[in-house]
């Protein structure tokens, strides 16, 4: 059966100390009002947490004895070398980094990130066994025009189908619409489900029913604790990517059990 599984973005948010502090008050309020849902029988999400690259590797330290996992946001498309600047998913994995969000729609509109670089990134992430989360969606343009099924594909065919099965089932998929994220319009639960599903048919396509059924597909943009129980109710919708609800303790533990 798919993970269910809650990622939190921080994305350039925090500074180091504001960023330890606000995992703390997380962490206790996870374990004050999640253990309360323990006897529920109810499947518990992963949930994983993505700060910025400064403090990743403190995170997972504090992550460790918790059921929390920790991401980066990104990774280098190169193993090692001469490149400035640069983190690789090897560094990531020693430091106790478990996840990485590649080809986030932020990082291919500000940095240029085309599939083939997101192709390049995810071969590092899965060779440093990494899982990688891999981004994909249309902009206002793309859907307005009805092109979103066919930007979708191409995204899956140049980010994903040179992977084989086992390297496919390290992956899980973020349906990130580039006009719901950090515009306060969401997605409405039909509109994600739709798209979910054409991703999970897509899958199918090349890799089989079973794989399609067993890789997690994540929705991402606007999605908070006022909408998330009706996103995340949708058969196809397995969790969420979170942006700027994740960035609030209570706003991310709300967020988190309206998957419950
Ligand atoms: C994101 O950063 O992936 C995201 C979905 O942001 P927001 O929730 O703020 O729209």
């Amino acid at each position: 059966m798919r993970k269910k599984i809650i990622v939190g973005n921080w994305k350039m948010n925090k500074t180091h100390r504001e960023g330890m502090e606000m995992l703390v008050h997380f962490l206790k309020l996870l374990d004050l009002e999640l253990s309360l849902n323990e006897d529920s029988g109810k499947e518990f999400p992963e949930i994983v947490v993505a700060p910025p690259y400064l403090i990743v590797a403190d995170s997972a330290v504090l992550a460790q004895g918790w059921d929390i996992k920790i991401a980066a946001q990104n990774c280098s498309s190169e193993k090692e070398g001469a490149f400035t600047g640069e983190i690789s998913a090897s560094m990531l994995k020693a430091a106790k980094v478990d996840y990485v969000i590649i080809g986030h729609s932020e990082r291919r509109n500000y940095f240029g990130e085309t599939n083939q670089l997101v192709a390049n990134k995810i071969n590092r992430a899965l060779e440093s066994n990494l899982i990688a989360i891999c981004c994909v969606g249309e902009t206002l343009q793309e859907r307005e025009s009805g092109k979103q099924f066919q930007i979708i594909t191409r995204q899956i065919q140049e980010c994903l189908f040179h992977l084989n099965n086992d390297q496919l089932s390290k992956i899980v998929i973020a349906y990130e619409p580039v006009w719901a994220i950090g515009t306060g319009k969401n997605a409405t639960p039909e509109q994600a489900q739709e798209i979910h599903k054409y991703i999970r048919s897509v899958i199918s396509g090349k890799y089989g029913k079973e794989i399609s059924e067993n890789i997690s597909i994540l929705y991402g943009g606007s999605c908070n604790p006022q909408n998330a129980k009706s996103i995340f109710s949708q058969p196809d919708v397995d969790g969420g990517l979170i942006g700027g609800a994740s960035l609030n303790a209570r706003d991310f533990i709300d967020v988190v059990k309206a998957i419950l």
